[in-house]
């Protein structure tokens, strides 16, 4: 039921990590949150833009959440707010970060409801909830988010996706950033670490932290090189080496007691910073942490957008979440999965692989008649809102013909071999291990995200 439960074992050699999760609540749980929530279906589109200095400070407001689940009925809670100094983030286009993901915070003004900041992503949370195991536990998950510093008071709203695509609201709190018991850690000691590429002010590049996970002390030198090695990896790699100039890359020194990161279907269990492990949702090659608290704690004070995580291990496997974070391992011998996933953190793609014997799309966690939001996967339901400008003259939609080279709408994709279609045959980095570039529609949506995250 679980895509990342099925991946593994086929020749697509690629886990399936992202949360994909269009039918994410079932009826049960849309049943339950049309009775707790505040009950607003609403299409955050279309929205006007804020100027970042009218409503906003220079400075970062991280909301804690946690999101917990059992039998279908999710609850939204805060832990703790926390602030600190400089905003790395989006300044111009504030409601628009490219794909939708399955969950969005809203910052809106209190006194006239207007729209002022949008953060879509994906969670763990949302993934679980559909294995089995929510079935007969509950469990939480810690999801903290950034958002710029309100000078006003604000409302923040949390909107999962439903299973027709709809965000519907689960949380809703008013801020004030007089509030005293918002957390100011501005002063405090940062974590060491060091831009290991710099384009210039981060306030105005995309700021990439890479965070080491299951290295030692006495293993510095190798994160230094291992960290060094994923910048050029990355930009090695088109259409990143395009927009290198529109990055900064800092490398954070953290280091764990053990070596290596804990494999629990080798009963092989580590003392590491981040406490991450394979097996998630007994899936062999997932690899997540859940310590997401103590991961932005650790961030506390640096510039930051989009959180890598490379794993001391050789074990293969990984996983990456919209605007959350992705992880990974072994970039020697698989540096291509290290792209790969950050497809899925970055830029919010859908798998492209798919399995022969995997028909119902329902299971690959997509909707007949509801289009998926990740930009290179379609039901065909709006297909002229993705990529059928690209689709040249003569080339038939959908497109049977296994010998065309050029953009069509091929059918397979986002694990399904029947009802979601994918943009190429073969040749996308989000297909398989072996194509050496993104096809022309994913180089086009990471495109498009760094544009708009990129402030001018
Ligand atoms: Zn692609």
């Amino acid at each position: 039921m679980l895509c990342v439960v099925t991946c593994g074992t086929t020749i697509n050699s690629y886990f399936c990590a992202v949360v994909n999760v269009q039918n994410l609540f079932s009826s049960q749980m849309d049943k339950r949150l049309i009775l707790t929530a505040v009950l607003a279906v609403v299409a955050v589109t279309g929205l006007r833009a804020a100027v970042y200095d009218e409503w906003f400070e220079d400075k970062t407001l991280r909301i804690d959440f946690v999101f917990s689940g059992h039998g279908g009925e999710s609850f939204v809670g805060v832990d703790e707010l926390v602030s600190f100094n400089g905003w790395a983030g989006r300044r111009d286009n504030l409601l628009d970060a490219g794909p939708e993901g399955n969950a969005c915070v809203l910052v809106k003004d209190l006194e006239t409801g207007e729209h002022l900041y949008k953060h879509p992503f994906s969670s763990l949370m949302q993934e679980w909830m559909v294995t089995d195991e929510a079935e007969v536990a509950a469990r939480s998950f810690e999801n903290p988010v950034l958002v710029p510093f309100p000078k006003k008071d604000v409302i923040v709203e949390v909107y999962f996706r439903d299973s027709y695509g709809d965000y519907v609201k689960s949380y809703a709190q008013a801020v004030s950033p007089d509030d005293i018991l918002i957390k100011d850690v501005s002063g405090k000691d940062v974590t060491n670490h060091e831009f290991i590429h710099k384009s210039g002010d981060p306030r105005k590049c995309i700021d990439l932290v890479l965070l080491p996970e299951g290295y030692s002390f006495a293993e510095r030198d190798k994160w230094v090189e291992d960290a060094r090695k994923v910048k050029d990896i990355l930009f090695g790699h088109a259409p990143f080496d395009s927009y290198e100039d529109k990055f900064n890359v800092i490398r954070v020194d953290t280091f764990s007691f053990d070596s290596g990161v804990s494999v629990p279907h080798e009963a092989v269990w580590k003392s590491t910073v981040l406490g991450a492990h394979f097996d998630t949702f007994y899936s062999e090659r997932y690899l997540t942490t859940r310590r997401m608290k103590s991961l932005h704690t650790i961030l506390e004070g640096i510039p930051y957008e989009h959180i890598i995580i490379i794993a001391n291990s050789d074990v293969y496997g990984g996983g990456g979440i919209y605007n959350y974070y992705m992880l990974t391992s072994d970039i020697d011998n698989y540096p291509q999965v290290l792209v790969h996933e950050f497809g899925h953190s970055f830029a919010g793609l859908g798998d492209e692989y798919y399995y022969e014997d995997f028909e119902d799309i329902s299971l690959a966690l997509y909707k007949k008649g509801v289009e998926p939001w990740e930009p290179n996967l379609t039901t065909l339901t709006d297909f002229e809102s993705k990529w059928a400008d690209l689709v040249p003259d003569g080339v038939a939609v959908p497109t049977n013909d296994a010998e065309v080279k050029e953009v069509g709408a091929f059918e397979g994709g986002g694990n399904a071999s029947k009802g979601v279609f994918r943009p190429v045959y073969d040749d996308c980095r989000m297909k398989n291990n072996e194509s050496k570039r993104f096809c022309p529609v994913c180089e086009r949506a990471i495109g498009r995200v760094v544009e708009l995250q990129y402030n001018k």
